[in-house]
Protein backbone atom coordinates (compact mmCIF):
# COMPACT_ATOMS: atom_id res chain seq x y z
CA UNK A 1 0.00 0.00 0.00
CA UNK A 2 1.40 3.31 -0.75
CA UNK A 3 1.37 6.00 1.12
CA UNK A 4 -1.03 9.22 0.45
CA UNK A 5 0.89 12.26 -1.23
CA UNK A 6 0.37 13.97 1.89
CA UNK A 7 1.74 11.30 4.13
CA UNK A 8 4.84 11.46 1.47
CA UNK A 9 5.51 15.36 1.62
CA UNK A 10 7.51 16.45 3.95
CA UNK A 11 6.84 18.23 7.08
CA UNK A 12 7.20 21.62 7.32
CA UNK A 13 10.55 22.71 8.01
CA UNK A 14 10.91 23.91 11.71
CA UNK A 15 13.44 26.83 11.77
CA UNK A 16 16.22 26.07 14.08
CA UNK A 17 16.09 27.64 16.95
CA UNK A 18 18.62 30.85 17.63
CA UNK A 19 20.86 31.27 20.29
CA UNK A 20 22.05 35.11 20.58
CA UNK A 21 25.45 35.64 22.55
CA UNK A 22 28.71 37.33 21.61
CA UNK A 23 31.60 33.93 20.81
CA UNK A 24 35.31 33.64 19.67
CA UNK A 25 36.10 31.40 17.18
CA UNK A 26 39.90 30.85 16.52
CA UNK A 27 41.64 29.42 13.52
CA UNK A 28 45.29 27.86 14.21
CA UNK A 29 47.93 28.27 11.03
CA UNK A 30 51.94 27.61 10.96
CA UNK A 31 55.04 28.66 9.05
CA UNK A 32 58.35 28.39 9.60
CA UNK A 33 60.74 31.52 8.68
CA UNK A 34 64.10 32.87 9.31
CA UNK A 35 64.70 35.94 11.14
CA UNK A 36 67.76 38.09 13.19
CA UNK A 37 66.98 40.74 16.01
CA UNK A 38 69.01 43.60 15.20
CA UNK A 39 68.69 47.19 15.85
CA UNK A 40 71.05 48.84 12.83
CA UNK A 41 71.23 52.40 15.31
CA UNK A 42 72.90 50.58 17.65
CA UNK A 43 76.22 48.01 17.72
CA UNK A 44 77.01 45.28 17.58
CA UNK A 45 78.23 44.46 21.18
CA UNK A 46 74.35 45.93 22.08
CA UNK A 47 73.18 43.83 20.08
CA UNK A 48 75.03 41.32 21.08
CA UNK A 49 73.84 42.00 24.87
CA UNK A 50 70.26 42.50 24.11
CA UNK A 51 69.42 39.65 22.13
CA UNK A 52 72.20 37.27 22.59
CA UNK A 53 72.05 34.03 19.74
CA UNK A 54 69.07 36.08 18.29
CA UNK A 55 71.33 38.80 16.83
CA UNK A 56 72.86 35.75 15.28
CA UNK A 57 74.21 37.45 11.76
CA UNK A 58 73.58 34.37 10.06
CA UNK A 59 70.16 34.06 10.95
CA UNK A 60 67.96 31.41 12.80
CA UNK A 61 64.54 30.27 12.30
CA UNK A 62 61.12 29.23 13.86
CA UNK A 63 58.16 27.68 13.46
CA UNK A 64 55.46 29.98 14.23
CA UNK A 65 51.86 29.15 15.36
CA UNK A 66 49.91 31.63 14.64
CA UNK A 67 46.32 31.75 16.09
CA UNK A 68 43.92 34.42 14.84
CA UNK A 69 40.13 34.79 16.44
CA UNK A 70 37.31 36.57 15.68
CA UNK A 71 34.65 37.50 17.61
CA UNK A 72 30.98 38.25 17.35
CA UNK A 73 27.31 36.79 16.71
CA UNK A 74 26.66 33.14 14.93
CA UNK A 75 24.28 33.98 12.08
CA UNK A 76 21.27 32.63 12.79
CA UNK A 77 21.31 30.80 9.02
CA UNK A 78 24.37 29.09 9.51
CA UNK A 79 25.20 28.77 12.96
CA UNK A 80 28.44 30.20 11.97
CA UNK A 81 30.16 33.56 12.89
CA UNK A 82 32.86 33.23 10.28
CA UNK A 83 33.20 29.88 8.28
CA UNK A 84 36.32 28.71 9.15
CA UNK A 85 37.57 27.98 5.55
CA UNK A 86 37.20 31.12 4.84
CA UNK A 87 39.07 32.58 7.55
CA UNK A 88 42.23 29.75 6.74
CA UNK A 89 41.82 31.33 3.41
CA UNK A 90 42.47 34.93 4.72
CA UNK A 91 45.16 34.17 6.87
CA UNK A 92 47.32 32.09 3.89
CA UNK A 93 46.74 35.41 1.85
CA UNK A 94 47.67 37.74 4.03
CA UNK A 95 50.17 35.80 6.47
CA UNK A 96 51.10 32.22 5.75
CA UNK A 97 51.96 32.47 1.79
CA UNK A 98 53.85 35.09 2.03
CA UNK A 99 55.94 34.67 5.23
CA UNK A 100 56.60 30.62 5.15
CA UNK A 101 59.90 29.84 4.71
CA UNK A 102 61.22 33.35 3.53
CA UNK A 103 63.44 35.31 5.76
CA UNK A 104 61.42 37.87 7.61
CA UNK A 105 64.03 40.89 7.72
CA UNK A 106 64.63 40.70 4.25
CA UNK A 107 61.72 39.60 1.38
CA UNK A 108 58.90 40.15 3.37
CA UNK A 109 57.50 43.96 2.33
CA UNK A 110 54.85 44.62 4.83
CA UNK A 111 57.99 43.46 7.62
CA UNK A 112 60.40 45.48 5.95
CA UNK A 113 62.60 47.80 8.35
CA UNK A 114 60.96 46.67 11.32
CA UNK A 115 62.67 44.26 14.26
CA UNK A 116 61.12 40.52 13.34
CA UNK A 117 60.27 40.41 17.55
CA UNK A 118 56.96 38.38 18.15
CA UNK A 119 55.67 41.80 19.95
CA UNK A 120 55.76 43.49 16.34
CA UNK A 121 55.14 40.27 14.22
CA UNK A 122 51.76 40.69 15.73
CA UNK A 123 51.03 44.11 15.26
CA UNK A 124 51.82 43.36 11.51
CA UNK A 125 50.07 40.41 11.40
CA UNK A 126 46.92 42.25 12.25
CA UNK A 127 47.59 45.09 10.23
CA UNK A 128 47.62 43.25 7.17
CA UNK A 129 44.49 40.37 8.27
CA UNK A 130 42.19 43.03 9.48
CA UNK A 131 40.80 44.52 6.33
CA UNK A 132 39.94 41.32 5.27
CA UNK A 133 37.55 40.19 8.25
CA UNK A 134 34.14 41.21 6.95
CA UNK A 135 31.69 39.05 9.42
CA UNK A 136 32.60 39.43 12.84
CA UNK A 137 35.23 41.59 14.03
CA UNK A 138 39.14 40.95 14.73
CA UNK A 139 39.64 39.83 18.35
CA UNK A 140 43.18 38.43 18.66
CA UNK A 141 46.29 38.02 17.11
CA UNK A 142 48.06 35.39 18.71
CA UNK A 143 51.78 34.38 17.80
CA UNK A 144 53.82 31.28 19.39
CA UNK A 145 57.35 31.73 18.42
CA UNK A 146 57.96 28.79 20.42
CA UNK A 147 55.67 26.34 22.41
CA UNK A 148 56.72 29.18 25.50
CA UNK A 149 56.70 32.11 24.32
CA UNK A 150 54.17 34.32 22.27
CA UNK A 151 52.79 37.54 21.84
CA UNK A 152 48.79 38.87 21.54
CA UNK A 153 47.78 41.75 20.26
CA UNK A 154 44.14 42.93 20.27
CA UNK A 155 44.13 45.71 18.16
CA UNK A 156 44.92 49.61 18.31
CA UNK A 157 41.92 50.14 20.05
CA UNK A 158 42.29 47.67 22.54
CA UNK A 159 43.49 49.10 26.17
ZN1 LIG B 1 64.16 34.29 16.84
Amino acid sequence: MSASPARRQAPAARAPRVLTGTVCITRQVHFNSAHRLYNPTRSLAWNQKQYGLCTNPHWHGHNYVLEVTVQGTPDPVTGYLIDLGELKRILHRAVVDRCDHRNLNEEVPFLRGIIPSTENLVIAFWNEIAPHIKTGRLHCVRLYETPRNFAEYHGPDAT
